[in-house]
């Protein structure tokens, strides 16, 4: 079993995994990185929809208001309309928008409210670790990181998701590595910015609520990690 294979086969069926899977991550560090971190959203997942919806309670709200709104529900229903903008602007424009990864990178952001308001693994180890997966390495510490974790990407792949603090607030930060992208992109949709850059071992992404926000932020990425290490 090789990595792709392992990343498939877990976000598919996340609680069991077969004996070529557990044989993979026992000699994989990353493929059991990638795993711990499932299990981790799994159980915020199974949280946050049986801890804060009493029984019977979203039934009443579906019914009395027309629409959920607890957290759980309010994240997927958001996200499946910005999957469907974009799939809707593939069907009009007939290719895939040139934009596609930044209003993935969106897509992501808006469907993990958590990453700006939870401390996870918010330590410079974690950061190198992130950075690495691109060959990329920190030239000047990029000031109070809060989140970095390991999130499902496209096609069973995996994005590292970080969050750090700027002079203009929160910026959050997405690195792929592995996934060729020829240019760099940028988009603004439902008020978030995002501006996508080829590195050489993949790309990232940055995504903040204004494209001069995005601007500022990629320049500061830029000058303190050495994206080519
Ligand atoms: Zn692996
Ligand atoms: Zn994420």
């Amino acid at each position: 079993m090789n990595c792709l294979e392992f990343r498939r086969e877990k976000l598919a069926e996340p609680r069991h995994s077969s004996a070529a899977a557990r044989a993979h991550a026992q000699e994989c560090p990353q493929c059991a990185v990638f795993s711990r971190s499932v299990d981790e959203s799994e159980a915020e997942l199974l949280r946050a929809m049986t801890v804060s919806v009493p029984e019977g309670l979203a039934d009443r709200v579906l019914l009395r208001s027309g629409r959920a709104n607890f957290p759980a529900w309010r994240g997927w229903a958001l996200a499946a309309s910005v999957v469907l903008g974009v799939g809707l602007a593939s069907i009009f424009f007939g290719a895939p928008p040139s934009d596609a990864y930044a209003r993935l990178a969106v897509t992501h952001v808006i469907d993990e409210p958590e990453s700006f308001t939870t401390e996870y693994h918010s330590d410079a180890h974690s950061v190198a670790v992130a950075l690495r997966s691109v060959g990329a390495s920190v030239r000047t510490p990029l000031g109070k990181v809060r989140y970095v974790k390991l999130c499902p990407w496209e096609n069973g792949t995996a994005a590292w998701h970080l969050v750090f603090e700027t002079p203009q607030g929160l910026a959050t930060l997405i690195v792929v590595a592995d996934e060729r992208v020829r240019s760099k992109s940028d988009t603004f949709v439902d008020g978030w910015s995002a501006g996508v850059r080829p590195v050489r071992r993949g790309f990232y992404a940055v995504v903040t609520s204004s494209p001069a926000m995005t601007g500022q932020v990629d320049e500061i990425l830029r000058a303190r990690i050495n994206w080519d290490a």
